[in-house]
């Protein structure tokens, strides 16, 4: 999961990255454009005061050279006023252009021209003219007839050429404008474009990133599924093959077969297997050598048929891929081989699911055996390793409870004869030894569904089912014969042997609940104590027969009727 969505964020971020970097350059480009549209706002309000400017000059011209006409032959006294307000105004509005013009270079020599022309005019025939007149006239005004202006010409071109470069400058002005349009077009088509690719992009991330989710769920379903079914799970067999079953809805492999070793730990067995797997008991030897095994953790190998790669003495196959995952809880537990036919990739997150997967099921085993063990500390006696009392009294509620009418359930008490003394002469240590004894010779007497257990100190019980009175008679007799003749070899040279006196208590006979019946059973015990020990007592009605020799007694390995 993670690794899917950690991918997902890097094209998230290269999605992120790219929108970004489309904004900026558009963004960029628009603060580009609009500087320059400024700069040519700029420029053409200038060429549109030059237009007027120019204009303005060719007035003042006119005005000179209307003026200079009207004083020549009209000796018009105020034209004189006229012509040099003209003149004036002509020096401020050139000396105003050139200012303007100054990035213009074009218009620049324009406007010098023109400069140049109006005062060549003005040294060669507006001046002589007017001092012509001043003098007062007669020939001095000769060489100014009307309309003999020879000079005009050259400001004339001038206006024209300042015209052409005005033109120029307009033209280049709407060149650059346009230009500035197609980049901002350019720059928003570009945009649009980069954001649309994003669009998609991210239109596909979102359909990826839901068939990695969909892809997680079926995982986490499947992981589910299989943490159900081992909750359930009766033995280590279940968990096997709930583990195997899951692997093989995850991973799909041709083959699989798990390893478990048994209780004894001194195999592994094959305890679920699919696909005709090759599926042996290994002896523990065999067991180490997988490479699962021998790494403590999962091992692949992705081409068998490749050179160099590792093949599994467990599952040697020869091409296609295998995967040794051993099964480890505190201690390794099993192995599980997973074989595909053809050589396959198997994906990281693959690889962490199978081991989260068979991690859960190795605890689930682990568990499991922790759990007998503890129930076995719990119920059993360690000194002898019969139940214990606890163990005893459920058993016979149990037994009580269950017990069909007539049905009947005998229960012996037992007490070793004299055990303080065997101690004393003995010593503890032997006194134990005497207990284990005296518990093989109670577990030789019994048969498949009675229960011995050791009760107190040297006491110990039994659960006879559908055993009657006379028959559990018979039984506790055989037991009582059987301690007597068992001799114990204590130390090097020395031999003893005990003695057990037997209470027998029945149900339904003498009582139908536990504690009854087992005071019952204590009170036949305490009379067999009082009537010399080494014996069997009866406090109901049937009469127990003679007692059988010891050599009777070891004749007779089981009790399987009423002993009568
Ligand atoms: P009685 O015939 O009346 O039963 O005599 P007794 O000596 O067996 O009876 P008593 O109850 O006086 O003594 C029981 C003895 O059992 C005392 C104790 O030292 C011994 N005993 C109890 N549990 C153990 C044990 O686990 N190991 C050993 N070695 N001795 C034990
Ligand atoms: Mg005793
Ligand atoms: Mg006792």
């Amino acid at each position: 999961m993670r690794h899917g969505i950690s991918r997902n964020n890097r094209f998230l971020v290269a999605i992120a990255g790219m929108t970004a970097l489309a904004i900026l350059l558009v963004g960029f480009a628009y603060a580009f454009t609009e500087s320059e549209r400024l700069d040519i706002q700029n420029d053409s309000q200038q060429t549109s005061d030059l237009w007027a400017a120019a204009t303005r000059l060719a007035g003042d011209v006119n005005v000179q050279e209307s003026a200079i006409d009207d004083y020549l032959f009209s000796a018009d006294q105020q034209a004189v006023g006229r012509f040099e307000a003209a003149v004036t105004d002509e020096t401020a509005v050139t000396a105003q252009m050139k200012a303007g013009a100054v990035e213009l270079p074009g218009l620049l020599g324009a406007i010098s021209e023109l400069e140049n022309a109006m005062a060549t005019w003005h040294s060669s025939f507006a001046q002589p003219a007017i001092a012509a007149v001043e003098a007062g006239g007669g020939t001095a005004l000769a060489p100014f007839t009307r309309g003999s202006s020879p000079d005009e010409e050259p400001i004339n071109a001038a206006l024209a050429e300042l015209t052409v470069q005005l033109n120029l400058a307009d033209g280049d002005l709407r060149l650059r404008d346009n230009a500035l349009s197609v980049t901002r077009t350019e720059a928003t088509v570009f945009g649009l474009g980069v954001l649309a690719l994003s669009g998609v992009f991210s239109l596909w991330l979102v359909r990826r990133f839901g068939r990695t989710l969909q892809k997680e769920s079926l995982r986490n379903g499947i992981l589910n599924q299989f943490t159900e079914a081992i909750s359930f799970a009766a033995d280590d067999t279940a968990v096997a093959k709930a583990n195997l079953e899951a692997l093989v809805l995850l991973v799909h492999p041709d083959a699989g077969v798990t390893h478990v070793l048994n209780h004894s730990q001194d195999r592994a067995v094959p305890e679920a297997i699919v696909g005709g797997a090759i599926a042996e008991v290994l002896a523990l030897k065999t067991l180490s050598t997988c490479a699962g095994m021998v790494r403590s953790s999962m091992y692949v190998s992705s081409d068998l048929a490749a050179p160099l790669s590792v093949h599994c003495p467990i599952y040697p196959a020869e091409h296609g891929t295998l995967a040794c995952v051993p099964l480890v809880s505190g201690e390794a537990i099993g192995v599980i081989h997973l074989y595909w036919e053809r050589p396959r990739a198997l994906p990281v997150e693959i690889r962490r699911s199978v081991a989260q997967y068979v991690a859960h099921a190795a605890l689930a085993i682990g568990n499991r055996r922790l759990l007998v063990a503890l129930q076995g500390q719990a119920s059993t006696d360690a000194r002898t390793g019969l139940a214990n009392s606890r163990t005893f009294d459920r058993a016979l509620e149990k037994a009580l409870a269950s017990r069909t009418a007539d049905e009947p359930i005998a229960v012996l008490m037992l007490d070793l004869d004299y055990f303080k003394d065997f101690n004393d002469r003995h010593g503890h240590p032997s006194g134990d030894e005497a207990l284990r004894t005296f518990a093989e010779v109670l577990r030789s007497c019994m048969r498949d569904g009675d229960l011995a257990a050791r009760y107190g100190g040297e006491e110990f019980a039994v659960i006879l089912p559908g055993v009657d009175p006379a028959a559990a008679v018979t039984i506790a007799e055989r037991i009582r014969a059987r301690t007597e003749s068992r001799i114990m070899s204590l130390a090097p040279g020395i031999t003893d042997r005990i003695t057990v006196s037997i209470g027998v208590a029945a149900a339904p006979t003498q009582a139908l609940e536990r504690v009854s019946l087992l005071r019952i059973a204590d009170d036949a015990l305490y009379q067999a104590k009082v009537d010399g020990r080494n014996r069997v007592a009866y406090l109901g009605d049937v009469v127990p027969g003679p007692a059988p020799t010891a050599a009777e007694a070891d004749a007779s390995p089981q009790a399987t009727d009423n002993g009568q």
